[in-house]
């Protein structure tokens, strides 16, 4: 579905991404491990065009996303991405916030729509806080509507950064549980985490990436239990 083909990233001149390839297949759910500023969320970002990388390139479907010749909000309607920070509009209830790109960008019909997001909401567990303001929404929930909301779009990939880490710990088991979910029903996916518990349970593959490098990846059977690299060694049991 995607190859990432040695892409490299810097800022001025510190090199954060170096060098770095990755092929997702369609259904497979990778999670990237890995210390902080290793250049996971440059990574992701790029996926997303959110940056653009220096060299390299990042083919999705058989095409270059990167020469230009992409629409980039129809791009990102395909590579939906989840962020720490849930980026909700406050001003507008739940089901707006899910409702508003897929009327606006898709210019669906506001019945249908608003269909959609109830079904997307019932999935996620909120169906009940469609009227809601998210203002009014603990963190779990409030990043349980911002998975929905990038849902809405029915993209191919999902791309997760750290949706968990700003959450109070007794939260995030809810919006891993829907992540999982999403992973069993077979979307395909990026998720950067923390949560070595979750890659361990979820992941098809783990990537550990350290210095704006791919250090290993493998199973989370080979990377937990017989890493081969010794940063990944080390890595693992400052955290486990
Ligand atoms: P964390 O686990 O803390 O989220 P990370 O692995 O996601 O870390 P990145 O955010 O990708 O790391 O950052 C990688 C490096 O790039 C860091 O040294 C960071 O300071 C630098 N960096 C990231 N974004 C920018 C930016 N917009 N401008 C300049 N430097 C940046
Ligand atoms: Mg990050």
């Amino acid at each position: 579905m995607m190859s990432v083909k040695s892409i490299s990233k810097s800022y001025g001149s510190n090199l954060v991404l170096k060098d770095v390839s990755m092929d997702i297949k369609k259904g497979e759910v990778v999670c990237i491990i890995g210390p902080s500023g290793s250049g996971k969320s440059t990574f992701l970002r790029c996926l997303n065009l959110l940056e653009i990388p220096t060299a390299g390139d990042i083919i999705f479907q058989d095409q270059s996303i990167l020469n230009g010749k992409i629409r980039v909000n129809k791009y990102r309607q395909n590579v939906g991405m989840v962020f720490q920070g849930y980026y909700l509009f406050n001003l507008k209830k739940v089901i707006d916030n899910i409702t508003m790109a897929p009327r606006s960008l898709n210019k669906k019909k506001k019945e249908l729509a608003e269909k959609e997001a109830c079904e997307l909401l019932d999935k996620v567990g909120l169906l009940e806080k469609k009227d809601v303001y998210p203002s009014s929404l603990s963190g779990g929930q409030k990043q349980r509507v911002a998975i929905a909301r990038a849902l809405a779009m029915n993209p191919e990939l999902l791309l997760f950064d750290e949706p968990t880490s700003a959450l109070d710990p007794e939260l995030v088991g809810e919006v891993l549980k829907v992540i999982k979910k999403l992973a069993n029903d077979g979307m395909t996916m990026i998720v950067v985490t923390h949560e070595m518990g979750f890659a361990r349970d979820v992941a098809d593959r783990v990537i550990f990436m350290e210095g704006g490098y791919i250090v290993e990846q493998g199973t989370p059977k080979e990377i937990f239990e017989n890493p081969q690299n010794l940063r990944t060694q080390e890595f693992l049991a400052r955290i486990l």
